[in-house]
């Protein structure tokens, strides 16, 4: 092989006007980049829940990155150069929508990408403000209120099909030659979508109206599908609670017979334990999927371990 591309760049020196109109593509980068892999299309996502969605309707047809790293807070994300890049040589964007990833204004604009196509995953989706009755105990909670309406829909089975259905029409648009197999991986985890919902429905009906204070705004959609009440989005300040807002919280967790108080997993603060151990009840967390494993099955097991965690607070 090197041979061969040798003596073609010998020939091509030594007739350089004649020939270099027929001459193929450079020969170190066909040698470097197969052909296959470069036909890929490229699909960036934005963070965890949209890139275990779009990987597993891509499968293997298409390469899928992720811009936000889990671990990272989406919330409060910050685009870096890199994220730029992918986005400049990327085909396809999917984004969460509903004002969630505010970081992609600029990032787009900076990646100069006329060729790329948005895949807004959230399209079609009626938004939730809040869910009623919610009480903030802190003032700060007004500042980080959504704009565009709750974005956190992933938590919702029956909303998250939504999601995967517009991803797997925007692929299929971008990409039409991969249309069996987005509509095969697509359908395949849209069963196991329809599965969950019916083992929510179940399992939740045991015990309907649980009510519940978390501390992260992520749970009215799944609160609503199950009939489940989010009562109270207690915003912990980053140093420390003041006795009013301590007050506040006791004041809900009474008003509205609360059952469960719920963290995310991996946070271990103090604040939320001696707040719990004021209002008496057990701290347990409940996953937003906003960061953890990129194998797209790890959505089944966080949210079935979310239900397990349900269950077990709302008994
Ligand atoms: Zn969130």
């Amino acid at each position: 092989m090197v041979l061969i591309l040798s003596s073609v760049t010998g020939c091509n020196q030594s007739n350089t006007n004649q020939r270099t109109s027929k001459q193929p593509p450079p020969a170190q980068e066909a040698a470097s980049t197969p052909l296959p892999q470069s036909e890929k299309t490229k699909v960036v996502t934005t963070f965890l829940p949209i890139y275990l969605f779009t990987k597993a309707v891509a499968g293997d047809v298409a390469d899928v990155e992720i811009l936000v790293p889990p671990g990272m807070e989406v919330h409060e994300y910050q685009a870096t150069p890199n994220n730029v890049k992918a986005i400049a040589t990327a085909n396809v964007l999917v984004k969460n929508g509903l004002g969630l990833e505010e970081f992609l204004t600029d990032t787009i604009k900076n990646a100069q990408n006329p060729k790329l196509s948005e895949i807004d995953a959230s399209k079609g989706i009626k938004p939730l403000n809040e869910i009623s009755p919610v009480e903030k105990t802190v003032k700060e909670a007004k500042d980080r209120e959504h704009t565009q309406g709750n974005p956190h829909v992933w938590l919702d089975p029956v909303l998250a099909k939504q999601e995967v259905i517009n991803i797997r029409d925007g692929l299929i648009a971008a990409d039409p030659r991969n249309k069996a197999s987005y509509e095969a991986n697509a359908a395949a985890y849209i069963q196991q979508l329809d599965n969950l919902n019916s083992e929510f429905q179940q399992n939740l009906q045991k015990t309907p109206n649980c009510t519940f204070v978390t501390f992260h705004d992520a749970f009215p959609y799944l609160a609503q599908r199950y009939n489940l009440k989010q009562v109270a989005v207690v915003e912990i300040p980053e140093d420390q609670l003041s006795p009013a807002d301590v007050q506040n919280a006791v004041n809900v967790v009474k008003k509205y017979k609360v059952k469960a108080l719920f963290s995310e997993p991996g946070i271990d603060n103090k604040l939320l334990t001696s707040l719990s151990q004021d209002l008496k009840l057990t701290l347990r967390p409940l996953d937003s999927l906003e960061t953890g494993d990129t194998d797209p099955q790890y959505y089944f097991k966080a949210m079935k371990s979310n239900l397990q965690t349900l269950e077990t607070a709302c008994k």
